[in-house]
C-alpha cells in the first residue's frame, strides 16, 4: 500500500509540476486569447446590434417610401381630375363667351334697323321721285320693290319703264316686281 501511496504523490507531483509549467507558459497566451475572444464576440455582438438597427431603418424607410409613392399618385390623380374640371369649365365659357358675341352682333344689328327707321320716318310716308305721301288706296297707293323701297305705284311704274332701276338703291327691277303692301282695291 505504501508503495501505492509513494505513487499517488509522486502523480500529484507530476500533476502539480505539469500544471505549474502551464501556468508558467500557457496563461498569458489564453489569458490574451480569452480576451480577444470577449472582445471579438462583443464587437460581433455590437455590429449584429448595427446591423438589427439598419435593418429596421430600412424597413421603415421602405414603408414611408411606399406610402410617399402612394401618395404622390393620388396627387397626381387630384391633379388631373382638376386639370380636367378647369378645361370643361374654360370649353363653357368660351362657348358662352361665343354665343354672348353672336347674340350682341344679332341685337346691334336689330338696333341698327330700328335707329334708321326711327331717324328718317319721314321716308315712311313719303315717295321719294315725287317727294309727296302716298296714298292707301289709288294711282299713288303704297307699293314696294324686292330690295323693301317703298314709292307711290304711279311713280314707280313710270320710274321702271325708264330705267329698270330701284331709284333708292339702284337694284334691277322690272314691272313684275311691284307689290302691294297695304290691302285694298287698286
Ligand atoms: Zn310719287
Ligand atoms: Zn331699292
Amino acid at each position: 500500500m505504501g508503495d501505492s501511496n509513494n505513487d499517488l504523490i509522486d502523480l500529484n507531483e507530476i500533476s502539480m509540476d505539469a500544471s505549474e509549467e502551464n501556468q508558467a507558459d500557457a496563461p498569458p497566451l489564453e489569458q490574451s486569447q480569452e480576451n480577444k475572444n470577449y472582445q471579438m464576440e462583443n464587437a460581433i455582438t455590437e455590429i449584429d446590434g448595427i446591423n438589427f438597427l439598419l435593418e429596421k431603418e430600412k424597413r421603415n424607410n421602405e414603408i414611408l417610401l411606399k406610402k410617399l409613392k402612394t401618395h404622390d399618385q393620388s396627387t397626381q390623380v387630384i391633379i388631373r381630375n382638376l386639370q380636367r374640371k378647369l378645361e370643361e369649365v374654360k370649353n363653357g365659357r368660351d362657348l358662352m363667351l361665343n354665343q354672348l358675341v353672336e347674340k350682341e352682333l344679332s341685337y346691334k344689328i336689330d338696333m341698327e334697323e330700328l335707329t334708321a327707321i326711327l331717324e328718317d320716318p319721314a321716308d315712311d310716308i313719303t315717295c321719294v321721285i315725287c317727294l309727296s305721301p302716298w296714298q292707301s288706296t289709288g294711282a299713288h297707293r303704297v307699293v314696294s320693290l324686292p330690295c323693301g323701297h317703298i314709292f307711290g305705284k304711279s311713280c314707280i311704274t313710270l320710274s321702271i319703264r325708264r330705267t329698270k332701276l330701284c331709284p333708292k338703291c339702284r337694284l334691277q327691277v322690272r314691272l313684275p316686281d311691284i307689290r302691294f303692301i297695304l290691302p285694298g282695291t287698286p
